[in-house]
């Protein structure tokens, strides 16, 4: 009796299951109308991460917002550093034309020096500033020398020490030639370089530095012209960024070219705490002189502490390199000893 009744009772199962498939896909037709996963995501998502945003903002709405808030601050930043107040050197498109505008400046190839800028989180800003507000120098300068105006320095114990400076290149030949015989003589000097000379001559620029000497700013186009605040932003600190670029020194020494301290750039460069180095021994060889004149001109005002104006470019400077040896010559013989510019100042106070 139990076979039969055990058949039935699998027929049953059978029917029924067979019953509630055939019910549970008419359900299912029935619930395929809307797409409630979908819909289930909006809602909670606006509950829990958007504010009061409309159901339209479905998913996507804050990943795009967060660039455009990126994009925002990077545009607060740019404009503040092409302001007057901060006039950052790593934005060269920001900082106006030079009156002068040679060949050099439209081919200036300088690339941002600080990459930090796009990628600082936005609020370092004020970080950056004080990144750029001071010049920075491989060489130390004793801050009594910062922003200040130097013919010579007082030394300590009237100490026999001159520094020779050289102005107006990097140039050819003739600054390699200054270079030979200041390491025949082991001593150092100081180039004060022009920039669009240092573009022009990278290689004998980089050769200086890899004979020890001491690098200054002259600007970009060695002009002697009223400068307006952009003109002299962009004369410093282009030259600045390409002596940078080119020889891996940061110098926050400047001299004005022609000495000239009231066209503009010499008062920019002491708001960036250059210290301006003129010079108290001038043997003239910007003119017409013999080398025997111009190794009598130094001799004649040679002083302890004193600085000596030569120039190796610009021109023709036979006369300077003859009237070299000579010159380091007589001023050992009288004791003196050689020390760059930053040497100099290490060793003593400001003396006008
Ligand atoms: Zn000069």
């Amino acid at each position: 009796m139990g076979k039969p009744n055990r058949t039935a009772l699998r027929q049953l199962i059978f029917i029924v299951m067979i019953a509630a498939v055939a019910i549970l896909s008419i359900m299912l037709r029935w619930l395929d109308r809307p797409t409630p996963p979908t819909r289930t995501i909006v809602k909670s998502y606006g509950i829990s991460t958007l504010p009061p945003t409309p159901a339209t903002n479905t998913v996507l709405t804050p990943v795009d917002k967060t660039p455009s808030l990126t994009v925002e601050n990077r545009h607060s930043r740019d404009s503040a550093g092409k302001s007057e107040e901060f006039p950052v050197t790593s934005t060269p498109n920001g900082t106006a034309p030079s009156p002068d505008t040679g060949s050099s400046q439209s081919a200036y190839p300088i690339t941002p020096p600080e990459p930090k800028a796009s990628v600082l989180p936005s609020n370092s800003f004020n970080q950056e500033i004080a990144v750029y507000e001071e010049p920075g120098s491989t060489y130390f300068i004793p801050t009594q020398f910062h922003g200040k105006i130097v013919h010579r320095i007082a030394p300590i114990e009237n100490e026999k020490v001159i520094a020779l400076t050289f102005d107006d290149g990097p140039w050819p030949r003739t600054t390699s030639q200054v270079l030979d015989i200041l390491k025949h003589n082991n001593i150092v000097a100081t180039f004060f370089w022009v920039g669009q000379n240092l573009q022009a001559y990278p290689k004998i620029a980089q050769q200086v530095v890899a004979d020890g000497h001491a690098i200054g700013n002259h600007t970009w186009h060695h002009s002697y012209r009223q400068m307006d605040r952009p003109t002299a932003v962009a004369e410093l600190d282009k030259t600045a960024e390409l002596i940078y670029k080119t020889t891996g020194i940061r110098t926050a020494l400047f001299r004005p070219p022609g000495g000239i301290l009231t066209n503009g750039v010499a008062d920019y460069a002491k708001q960036r705490n250059y210290t301006i180095i003129m010079w108290s021994n001038d043997p003239m060889d910007y003119r017409p002189l013999s080398a025997k004149e111009l190794v009598k001109n130094v001799i004649r005002t040679a002083k302890p502490g004193c600085i000596v104006l030569m120039h190796d470019g610009g021109g023709n400077h036979y006369e300077t390199v003859k009237a070299l040896p000579e010159t380091i010559q007589e001023l050992q013989k009288l004791g003196y000893r050689f020390v760059s510019v930053p040497e100099l100042l290490e060793l003593g106070m400001i003396e006008n």
